[in-house]
């Protein structure tokens, strides 16, 4: 569905992403895992079309997207659901998730699908006339993700949904991304906790200053030693290996 291919990426006249690759198969759940500054967040701006790769291919459904607009790119059912959330904070909840809809005109699954939104997070549905910037850090990242699902994507990328969630948001978030993926949307999510991404996904990059260093079945990386030693701190097996 998704094919990265030796991508670079660069700020000014750094590079923070070198030959990049990865896959993503059709209904996948694919984590791509690492510590700070490793160039997560920046992978997943190249394929929404924020930072195009200054050298690389990117395809998407067998369409070249590599120098695409960040529209087509979504337009072709890409969703981005940024770190840090970014909803808009003078437009009511109900406001920001149409904006997640603005290339549709199926008026009637549009109300459907904002009905589920507020289902599943009741209190959207509570403040939908409130402005988003008044919500807590958790409901904003609730807005997000459900602004990013409001475009009936093919593929969600989501960048750090945990972060900044009180531990019982947390929870409800994976739950809710794994639903997402259970109802046959594929998912690449960005995620410091290592832990969690591997016990979700089905398979896993692992980014080291710019590059893949590892990828694997989630089970792979759950029993590679380095990933145990410095990603999920079991110690001392670094040294047994
Ligand atoms: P984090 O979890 O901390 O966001 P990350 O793995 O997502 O980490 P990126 O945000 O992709 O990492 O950053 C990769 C590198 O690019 C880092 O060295 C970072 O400092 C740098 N970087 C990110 N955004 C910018 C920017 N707008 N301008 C300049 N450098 C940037």
């Amino acid at each position: 569905m998704l094919e990265v291919e030796d991508i670079e990426c660069r700020y000014g006249s750094v590079n923070v992403l070198h030959k990049v690759s990865l896959q993503v198969k059709q209904g996948e759940f694919v984590t791509l895992i690492g510590a700070n500054g490793a160039g997560k967040s920046t992978t997943l701006k190249a394929i929404s079309g924020l930072l195009p790769p200054i050298s690389g291919r990117i395809t998407f459904l067998g369409e070249d997207i590599t120098n695409a607009s960040p529209r087509r790119i979504l337009e072709m059912g890409i969703a981005h659901c940024p770190e840090g959330r970014k909803i808009f904070p003078y437009m009511t909840v109900q406001e920001n998730l149409e904006i997640g809809c603005y290339r549709r005109t199926d008026w009637k699954q549009m109300a459907d699908d904002m009905d589920a939104v507020f289902d599943r997070f009741p209190v959207l549905g509570e403040r939908r006339n409130q402005a988003g910037g008044t919500l807590s850090g958790g409901e904003q990242q609730m807005l997000a993700i459900g602004r990013a699902l409001m475009s009936r994507p093919k593929l969600v990328l989501f960048d750090e949904p945990s972060l900044g969630l009180a531990p019982n948001n947390v929870q409800k978030t994976f739950d809710y991304i794994m639903e997402i993926n259970g109802q046959g949307t594929t998912v690449l999510m960005v995620e410091q906790n290592a832990y969690a991404a591997l016990e979700m996904c089905d398979r896993s990059y692992l980014l080291e200053t710019g590059h893949v260093t590892l990828h694997g079945s989630s089970e792979e990386l759950i029993q590679n030693p380095h990933v145990r030693h410095a990603y999920l701190g079991v110690e001392g097996e670094d040294e047994a290996a």
